[in-house]
């Protein structure tokens, strides 16, 4: 008997589980799982990026759906329509042996109508980013006021992207005997007003230190002057033959310009930010994970809780505004277990930022030089 036996999943669970090569649950699975499937109540974990939260919630979900009711049973919200899409496909993986259940992602950027024509076939669960979401309410196209469970999915990041106001309106339309899962790398203080206002005596789990970045990253910072950052970029490329990366620029243009001049140079990068329409992201998305590029060159909305497996380097071309957003950076890399490098390029006048960083991360950095080639380093 596996341990993920133990926990109580059913048959069908247990047999997509083998086909996604789960050999054994993760922390928070771990301790997530038995408890949901237990009772119906609510929920607050926290635990780090790439600790395999979406299981945590996704296989509890998918075995308490009734499959014979069309009506739609659970909504699932997420803060990116990358996400979005990623969790429903998740979650159609984990359903792949119970007939009868229909996950139905919906979020900015692509028709609505069509999304509401999915949602009347019968959507038992719905993957919603919150501004889209609102909107199906608004215009009558969806009813939650039945549903049994409802999942905050990466909630800080939800809550940081300015999407309160969204979610107060969207839980308010949901029926208060639903369950409540909240899930969340942090859990700063809008996360817990959610918490406190939305749920009642929540089961609380944490895993690993509160804030801290994940162990099988390691940290390092290449100090340049302002104008050799992309030279110190193409560098790192050079030294990393294999490198399979996401480089987080600080706009949409600088996020353009640096995956323009990698690609005219050579390198096999893309850019992915907002100013994209969907079609284009998603292909963007679907070259990235198909290993057609090796450098996804980023803004941090675009690729926020993205997870593509074994993610060699994170760079920060340059660092975020909000330091707590280099923890989500770096999650990006070292997921399940796997070794990964985050790599800061930054100049003297930044420099203070990296012991603030070490704090926040409980990590400290190597100081590295650029590797061979004309001096750029003063
Ligand atoms: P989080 O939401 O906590 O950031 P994810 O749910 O995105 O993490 O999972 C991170 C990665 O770990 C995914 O690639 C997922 O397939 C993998 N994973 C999740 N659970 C397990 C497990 N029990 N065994 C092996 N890999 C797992
Ligand atoms: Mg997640």
């Amino acid at each position: 008997m596996n341990k993920f036996e133990q926990l109580g999943l059913n048959e069908s669970l247990l047999k997509a589980i083998i086909d996604l090569g789960f050999e054994n649950p993760s922390e928070v699975q771990e301790k997530a799982i038995p408890l949901l499937l237990e009772k119906d109540t609510d929920m607050v974990a926290l635990a780090q990026t790439g600790t395999g939260k979406t299981a945590a919630f996704g296989f509890p979900l998918i075995q308490k759906i009734d499959a014979d009711n069309r009506n739609t049973q659970a909504l699932v919200l997420s803060p990116t329509r990358e996400l979005c899409l990623q969790i429903t496909n998740e979650l159609k993986n984990y359903s792949k042996y119970e007939k009868g259940i229909n996950v139905v992602a919906v979020y900015g950027g692509a028709s609505i109508t069509e999304q509401a024509r999915e949602i009347k076939r019968g959507a038992q669960i719905i993957v919603a980013t919150p501004g889209r979401m609102q909107d199906m309410i608004n215009r009558g196209l969806v009813n939650i006021k039945n549903i049994d469970y409802c999942v905050l999915d990466e909630a800080d990041e939800m809550l940081n992207m300015g999407f309160y106001e969204d979610i107060v309106s969207i839980l308010s339309d949901t029926p208060d005997e639903k369950s409540t899962w909240l899930f969340s790398a942090t859990m700063p203080q809008e996360v817990a007003r959610i918490a406190k206002q939305f749920m009642s005596e929540p089961l609380e789990i944490t895993v690993g230190a509160k804030n801290s970045g994940s162990a099988t990253v390691s940290h390092e910072f290449y100090l340049v002057n302002a104008r050799d950052r992309y030279e110190a970029l193409k560098r790192i490329a050079d030294a990393n033959p294999d490198i399979f990366s996401v480089v987080f620029c600080r706009t949409k243009r600088d996020t353009q310009a640096v995956a323009e001049k990698l690609i005219e140079d050579g390198y096999s990068a893309a850019a992915l930010h907002g100013d994209l329409s969907q079609a284009q992201r998603d292909g963007v998305m679907k070259s990235f994970r198909g290993r057609q590029i090796q450098m996804l060159v980023a803004t941090d909305v675009a690729a926020r809780g993205i997870d593509v497996d074994n993610i060699t380097h994170v760079v920060n071309y340059q660092l975020p505004d909000e330091i707590e957003t280099y923890n989500h950076r770096s999650g990006r890399t070292g997921r399940a277990g796997r070794l990964g490098t985050s790599i800061v390029i930054v100049t003297k006048s930044e420099i203070r930022k990296i012991s603030a960083i070490e704090r926040i991360i409980k990590q400290k950095f190597e100081e590295k030089s650029i590797p061979s080639g004309i001096e750029i380093c003063e």
